[in-house]
């Protein structure tokens, strides 16, 4: 099919809740994808922070292809050699002691409510039930990851949302402690904000936290969904505040490019969860923690969390060097390849020219170029992003001078 054979029938049957580019991506490799016109294009937004380890690893195809001809799906009611092993690995790398499968991010982050909730309850009565959540923070798009939700964008038209959820400021701890009452049972916060701009945590608010939760018995959950897995330089965001969560939830890159979700717990919290408790057709399945244990393993052997640590601090120092050219950039956050770049103006005019010249990043809460790229990029592809970067803030600074109103820069 041509590109706009499959456009025309996306259009036609397919829930139109999507903003996509007008293009069909046909296959992948490393950190580059191509579209069926045979365009080529460096992809620094990986599936939005999925396909960490670029687009068909080896060892992730082999484990699928090997998997996928021995057993694909079984149900949860007998056991699979690839969901064990693969727990093995997650609770030894976070430090936690069990862990639960599902298949999405917003189904770790609901897995993970309940648990807080059934432990909470559990321990100190049937009225602890309340999680306290931050603004601006993203969990996801089912109802009770919507509530938790700090982002009344998403809210609209969806209400009545489920009660239990009281809101905070991000990175405002007085904000947090005034939320407290009797009825809280948990502190459910990202440490460092994906999808609404890339916002680390600062170190205070999460020391905060941490005193919190020791004063009142609160579980700390961390939504390592997006900054998990070696993103931001190290395997876990909450490495770089020395603090280690309740709860912990991972998705995004944790199957290689194959859905997959998890809920991590220390044991006293993790016993809060019967026979019977909570259950997922899918969880676990054994193609996808079959790809999920090839993906973590090439990770953690290839050293990946250090490659994005360094090359992240090179990709930083390239755009600080933009970011003196071209004042319209206001701000740059982030560590490791989990990079957001603020601009003055709304950014989706110029994410749509850098993918004409072959970049892929997106843009997220209007004004900032969010760049999660896969961690195996190196230098040469952090100098091809900037360069395509910086011709297109060239052109949006020309056609400023020019006076015209259309150009790279404008949205
Ligand atoms: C992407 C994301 C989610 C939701 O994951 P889905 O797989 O889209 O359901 C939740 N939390 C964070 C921090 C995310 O980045």
């Amino acid at each position: 099919m041509t590109t706009s054979e499959v456009i025309a029938l996306e259009k036609e049957h397919i829930m139109q809740t999507y903003g996509r580019a007008p293009m069909v991506l046909v296959k992948g490799h490393g950190a580059y994808v191509w579209d069926a016109d045979g365009k080529e294009y460096l992809d620094f937004l990986a599936g939005i922070a999925v396909n960490s380890l670029g687009h068909t690893h080896p060892r992730v195809v082999a484990a699928l292809q090997e998997q996928a001809a021995k057993l694909i799906h079984t149900s949860n009611l007998y056991y699979t050699e690839p969901q064990a092993r693969l727990a093995e690995i997650l609770t030894r790398i976070s430090g936690l002691d069990r862990v639960f499968f599902a298949n999405s991010g917003a189904e770790a982050n609901e897995g993970a409510i309940k648990l807080a909730r059934k432990y909470a309850k559990t321990h100190f009565g049937a009225e602890r039930y309340e999680i306290i959540v931050t603004t601006h923070s993203f969990h996801g798009r089912t109802l009770a990851t919507l509530a938790a939700t700090g982002q009344t964008k998403y809210h609209k038209g969806f209400e009545p949302l489920p009660p239990g959820f009281i809101r905070a400021e991000y990175n405002d701890l007085e904000s947090v402690r005034a939320a407290v009452t009797e009825r809280t049972g948990a502190i459910l916060v990202e440490p460092f904000q994906g999808e609404s701009g890339i916002h680390p945590a600062s170190r205070e608010f999460m020391a905060g936290l941490d005193e919190l939760r020791r004063e009142k018995g609160i579980l700390l959950i961390f939504d390592e969904i997006q900054s998990g897995l070696g993103r931001t330089g190290k395997l876990f965001a909450f490495e770089h505040y020395g603090i280690k969560p309740d709860i912990l939830t991972l998705a995004k890159a944790l199957g290689g490019g194959v859905p997959i979700g998890a809920f991590l717990a220390r044991q006293e919290v993790a016993e809060a969860l019967g026979p019977g408790d909570h259950g997922s057709t899918f969880g676990g399945n054994p193609l996808a923690t079959a790809a999920g244990l090839a993906a973590v393993s090439a990770l953690l052997e290839e050293k990946l969390p250090e490659r994005a640590a360094r090359v992240g601090e090179y990709f930083f120092q390239r755009l600080q060097g933009l970011a003196r050219r071209y004042p319209a950039i206001k701000e740059i956050r982030g560590k490791g390849l989990m990079i957001g770049i603020e601009l003055d103006f709304e950014c989706k005019g110029f994410v749509e020219s850098c993918r004409q010249k072959g970049l892929l990043l997106n843009c997220t809460e209007g004004k900032v170029l969010r760049l999660v790229p896969p961690l195996i990029i190196g230098e040469a592809e952090v100098d091809k992003a900037v360069a395509i970067l910086e011709t297109v803030f060239q052109e949006g600074a020309e056609s400023q001078m020019e006076g015209k109103t259309s150009g790279g820069c404008q949205g």
